[in-house]
């Protein structure tokens, strides 16, 4: 080898053993860093709600709608089951539309287990979800004959059991035609007035269900949920609540917004 490239090679592998050692330097400098101290999670406040104002609002609620009924028109148990199906993802106005045809066509559960899906599918298309919807009533109602006696069940496991109904549903059947209250109802009405009247924080309707559950009385649960659906409707819709005309507007925090 010339001594020009003998000097060339000694030079590269200095270069080498340099960048070696420094990066050594810096792994052993990472590891005698101080662990960053992670920001301790902010702690939440717990709701208050002061149980003068929510009696008084209660009170209120129930003196403007002593006997509140279900939004949704049924005239048994069979069919507010298949209403509230149709009521996902759908409202209540819409719902009530649709429901007289299809009721009229498949009056009891074994028609309506013995219907075509495409026929169904038709009568329920405006309600959104009209495949998976039809499936489901179809199988609810097939589920009904074959495991119920044609019957809708009480029992909320049995009722969980039925295609497409889930938690909320078996709480709007076993509290309207069993008068079985497990829960608040929540639906959009409800958890956004909750909110405003400063019964909950929470904005899914689970946690706001359990706020509600401890708010208010249970023998009023029922009850609540359709009074707080009717103010929705009326003086408390999503947008410009007309506070002017509301009976709670003494008492609620939002009152002006
Ligand atoms: S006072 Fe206003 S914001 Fe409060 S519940 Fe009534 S309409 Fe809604």
């Amino acid at each position: 080898m010339s001594a020009a490239k003998k000097a060339a090679s000694d030079a590269g592998r200095t270069k080498r053993a340099a960048k070696k050692a420094s990066r050594k330097r810096g792994a052993a400098k990472a590891s005698r860093a101080k662990p960053v101290a992670k920001k301790p999670a902010r702690k939440r406040r717990r709701l208050r709600v002061d149980p003068e104002r929510a009696t008084a609002l209660l009170d209120a609620l129930a003196a403007h709608d002593p006997n509140p009924k279900c939004a949704l028109d049924h005239a048994n148990a069979f069919e507010l089951l298949a209403a509230t199906i149709l009521s996902a993802q759908c409202t209540d106005v819409r719902v009530n539309l649709v429901t007289p045809a299809l009721f009229a066509r498949y009056p009891t559960p074994a028609d309506l287990a013995a219907a075509e899906q495409p026929d169904v599918e038709e009568l329920v298309h405006s309600t959104g979800f009209y495949r998976n919807k039809a499936k489901n009533l179809i199988g609810m109602a097939q589920r009904l004959v074959s495991h119920f006696d044609s019957e809708v069940p009480r029992d909320m496991d049995d009722l969980l059991s039925l295609p497409g109904v889930a938690r909320k549903t078996a709480n709007v059947v076993r509290g309207e035609c069993f008068g079985l209250a497990d829960g608040v109802v929540v639906d959009t009405h409800v958890g956004r007035i909750a909110q405003r009247i400063g019964f909950t924080r929470e904005t899914a309707p689970v946690p706001i269900e359990r706020d509600l559950m401890k708010v208010v009385p249970r023998d009023q649960w029922i009850v609540f949920s359709h009074r707080l659906i009717h103010l929705g409707r009326g003086a408390c819709p999503a947008r410009k609540p007309r506070c002017d005309e509301c009976p709670i507007e003494t008492l609620c925090p939002k009152r002006g917004l």
